[in-house]
């Protein structure tokens, strides 16, 4: 038998409609914002990501599905779409187009992780990019539209974890400061941490390790090393969530190791998702239409949730999404009833018929499907033109006209 291959997985109903609730749900509050879908290749020069993404990090060097295509040229699967996005910006010469570029995208990313629970090799991510602005009211409404799109998601009970990492101009300064903090200490910690502090000390702030907690804590923070322009920037932001009433956290060791990532990240956590408890993560990246090779200064923003992890967390619970389920009693009345779903189905209810079974052996079928209503169609009701339609939960059945079969059941929707 062939199997799925390891680490990725189908997405069967009933969850594909939570998946499609959820997507749903996003695409309404990026219309909302102005923000508009862009759809890049899953396919990307090896490149893209080398100088997108960082080649020193684990996306990059370890987990990458690279390949050499027939002609000789390296290609990756996206391992995420931030690089792509900025690619397309940079190659459609988006920046000519009048005011901010909003542009959102849904869609299957790859990276060979190591297999655990809830971590896929293909997994999806919606997210945003706005770009062409450094105004910190960008990043805070950056900020408001996703915890906007989680609360409407149904997901209750999340962090908004905020920060700054500052600029060219001051953050090289933090990170000598970093440096020689840890230089006493870092034998203490791990062995990622040993090398990241001399090699990238930023990233000795991303440690998850129980042990290195503590000492890790006690090192210098990067909101007391910005410079005279991030410094009010990080207090706009700060002041515009509130003006919102948007609750967030200050998490100054909330950094990306990467050089064009400036000034504000953020990140939202959610209990539910345990050690791996990151929803969703996002930053101000004003350097890195320049590291992909463009001339054009392009400031930008933005985040990507992980799906995967935001559909285990809401409610599975879906609503019953069929509408009618139509049983019927012979030939005549089956051909009627195709007619009639069709005429259900304009109006857009959903509608199932039970094509030549037992009156019985249909009604429990009904049931399994979670139908709202079963419809009875046999000769009788046709001459008459009254059906008999029965409400699944209460269980009562009543005689209804047509126009009464859509006046009941259309008005739910
Ligand atoms: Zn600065
Ligand atoms: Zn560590």
């Amino acid at each position: 038998m062939i199997r799925a291959v390891k680490g990725t997985r189908d997405l069967l109903p009933p969850d594909t409609a939570v998946w499609n609730r959820v997507e749903q749900c996003a695409r309404e509050v990026f219309r909302a914002y102005n923000y508009h879908e862009i759809r890049t290749p899953i396919l990307e020069e090896e490149q893209l990501f080398a100088r997108g993404v960082g080649a020193d990090t684990d996306i990059v060097s370890k987990e990458m599905y690279a390949f050499e295509d027939r002609d000789g040229s390296r290609l990756v699967l996206r391992p995420e779409n931030t690089a792509s996005v900025i690619r397309a910006y940079i190659e459609h010469r988006l920046d000519q187009r009048p005011g901010v570029q909003k542009l959102y995208y849904i869609g299957p990313m790859f990276r060979r992780e190591r297999p655990q629970k809830g971590r896929y090799r293909q997994f999806f991510q919606i997210g945003a990019e706005a770009i062409g602005s450094d105004s910190p009211f960008v990043d805070a409404e950056v900020i408001e539209m996703v915890s906007e799109m989680l609360t409407r998601t149904g997901l209750s009970g999340f962090t908004l974890l905020i920060n700054s990492v500052g600029c060219q101009n001051c953050r090289p300064q933090f990170v000598e400061k970093l440096r020689a903090a840890l230089q006493p200490i870092a034998a203490q910690l791990c062995t990622d941490c040993q090398r990241r502090a001399e090699t990238n000390p930023l990233r000795v702030l991303d440690c998850k390790v129980p042990e290195d907690q503590a000492l890790i804590g006690q090192l210098p923070s990067i909101l007391d090393s910005l410079c005279e322009v991030c410094a009010p920037h990080f207090e706009h932001v700060r002041t515009y969530l509130t003006d919102r009433g948007i609750p967030f956290e200050v998490k100054p060791r909330l950094v990306r190791g990467l050089d064009y990532y400036m000034r504000t990240t953020f990140e939202v956590t959610h209990g539910d998702l345990g050690a791996q408890n990151s929803v969703l993560g996002g930053g101000r990246y004003d350097g890195l239409a320049e590291s992909l090779g463009s001339n054009i200064h392009s400031p930008g923003i933005g985040f990507s949730i992980g799906e995967d992890r935001l559909v285990m967390t809401v409610a599975q619970s879906e609503a019953a999404t069929l509408d009618v389920f139509i049983a019927h009693l012979g030939e005549a009345a089956l051909r009627h009833a195709g007619i009639l779903a069709r005429d259900l189905r304009r109006e857009g209810i959903s509608v199932e018929v039970a094509a030549n079974l037992k009156l019985k052996r249909a009604m429990e079928l009904a049931n399994k499907a979670g139908a709202r209503y079963a419809l009875i169609l046999g000769d009788d009701e046709i001459a008459a033109g009254v059906y008999s339609l029965k409400d699944m939960k209460t269980t009562e059945q009543h005689r209804v006209t047509r126009e009464q079969i859509f006046d009941r059941i259309g008005n739910r929707n």
